[in-house]
């Protein structure tokens, strides 16, 4: 799992998955000081954004775990529900209006400052409200998927690390230093396919760069590789892109051999996902996740740094993966 630090991405994780009401008095503090956050980040973007290390959870073929969790998460998932009704009280700031007259330079900033807090309000949304109401929200307006990806991939320009690109070297370097299936080498099924599933796939760029991958090196090499990528998402951008709620998606039981979280395990419900990478693996399948650190965190500044992400790699090893 890959763990990236975002300044201004923090997510109120007591909202999340903890529980307990925010209080007005909180909700109001809180909201103040967003709007400071927000008046500094307008001036600085998101600057840094920090690596930690890389682990990968193996999907567990020891089904028998499986029933005794499966209470526990359901349990979990109808906690965080709860949740979400108490948390919607946030205005969305105000559309971006496109325009073809030129912008002053002043102009520019304030477009810019308008697009960063509507992103953050989108992303927000999309952190607090369970995957079946992003869906619903991103069908009735499909808008904010566009206005979501254009803030989005400022923020990821600032990075000095693209976790997609994490994953697509990843791909490409296992595919051509070993065979697929030997000890690592990438994951395949019994004829070698490797099968990947991309969960939040955005605008699909990890499906472009390894079929991109793929040309090349089968043009090259007289062993051919064969790996296909699915592709989901809230929105169908492009042809590459199949809709779907992460939590259900239109594959068979264990048909991949590589599921991908790559910043998406957005929605109180994202357990539910992380059943489904279960369900679609097959046994020795490899789940990859990249995550923003405050995702996991419970306060987001006074957890030792090297424990962040261990509660969330115990709930996967719950879920029936081992690492
Ligand atoms: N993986 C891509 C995009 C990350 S942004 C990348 O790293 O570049 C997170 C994406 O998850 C968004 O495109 C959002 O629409 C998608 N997403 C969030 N909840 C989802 C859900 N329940 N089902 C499908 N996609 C979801």
């Amino acid at each position: 799992m890959t763990l990236f630090e975002v300044k201004g991405w923090e997510l109120k994780q007591e909202k999340i998955a903890v529980g307990g009401v925010v209080s007005k008095k909180k909700a109001k503090k809180e909201k103040k000081e967003k709007k400071r956050q927000a008046e500094a980040e307008a001036n600085a973007a998101v600057q840094n954004a920090e690596t930690a290390a890389i682990t990968e959870v193996v999907a567990n073929d020891q089904a028998e775990e499986k029933p005794q969790e499966s209470k526990k998460r359901k349990a979990d998932s109808e906690h965080t529900q709860t949740k979400k009704s108490k948390t919607k009280q946030v205005e969305a700031p105000a559309p971006i209006v496109s325009t073809t007259t030129k912008l002053t330079p002043l102009q520019q900033k304030m477009m810019a400052k308008l697009s960063g807090s509507r992103f953050r309000w989108i992303n927000e949304q999309l952190y607090t409200i369970s995957s079946e109401s992003a869906l619903e929200l991103i069908k009735s307006q499909p808008s904010l998927f566009d206005e979501y990806h254009a803030g989005f991939r400022s923020q990821v320009a600032s990075w000095p690390e693209n976790p997609v690109d994490v994953f697509v070297k990843q791909i490409k370097t296992r595919a051509t230093t070993r065979n697929v299936n030997a000890p690592g080498g990438l994951p395949g099924l019994a004829n070698r396919k490797v099968v990947v599933a991309d969960m939040g796939c955005g605008e699909a760029q990890l499906s472009l760069d390894v079929s991109k991958f793929l040309a090349q090196h089968n043009k090259k090499n007289k062993r051919k590789l064969d790996i296909q990528v699915h592709s989901f998402d809230l929105k169908k951008h492009n042809e590459r892109i199949t809709v779907a709620d992460i939590k259900n998606v239109p594959l068979p039981d264990e048909s991949c051999t590589i599921v991908i979280f790559c910043l998406a395990m957005m929605g109180t419900n994202f357990l539910d996902f992380v059943n489904e990478a279960y369900r679609i693996l097959a046994p020795n399948g490899e789940l990859w996740i990249a995550e923003i650190k405050s995702r996991f965190t419970e306060s987001g500044n006074n957890a030792n740094p090297e424990d962040v992400g261990q509660e969330f790699v115990d709930a996967l090893k719950l879920c029936g993966f081992f690492h």
